[in-house]
């Protein structure tokens, strides 16, 4: 049984954005700041920091479970909108650290 989104709060979370890879096709990130930007193949790219053992996203601030936030929130890549609390990906990041 997925649990109840209601019961997780985003702000100041941040452990998916320092969980998994975030990748998407390159043209997504036109607006973004090419040092946030990891060209992987001619068609996709993914967020600086995340295609490594242990991710990271560059455009995390802050610390994960206390107070992150995204500095490109509005700029965001697909893969970060289709994270949603209390999801399978979610639960998951979130026990990474530790986080109920
Ligand atoms: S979706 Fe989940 S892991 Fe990601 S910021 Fe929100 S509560 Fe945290
Ligand atoms: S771009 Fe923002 S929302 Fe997406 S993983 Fe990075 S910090 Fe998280």
């Amino acid at each position: 049984m997925t649990p109840r989104a209601g019961a997780y709060q985003c702000i100041g979370c941040g452990a998916c954005c320092a969980a998994f890879r975030v990748s998407f096709y390159w043209a997504e990130c036109a607006a973004l700041d090419a040092v946030l930007i990891n060209q992987l193949t001619p068609t996709m790219a993914c967020m600086a920091g995340t295609n490594q053992a242990s991710p990271h996203c560059a455009a995390l601030q802050g610390t994960v479970g206390l107070d992150a936030q995204c500095s490109v929130y509005a700029l965001r890549p697909s893969p970060c909108r289709q994270v949603q609390p209390g999801d399978e990906r979610c639960l998951k990041a979130r026990a990474k650290y530790g986080l109920p």
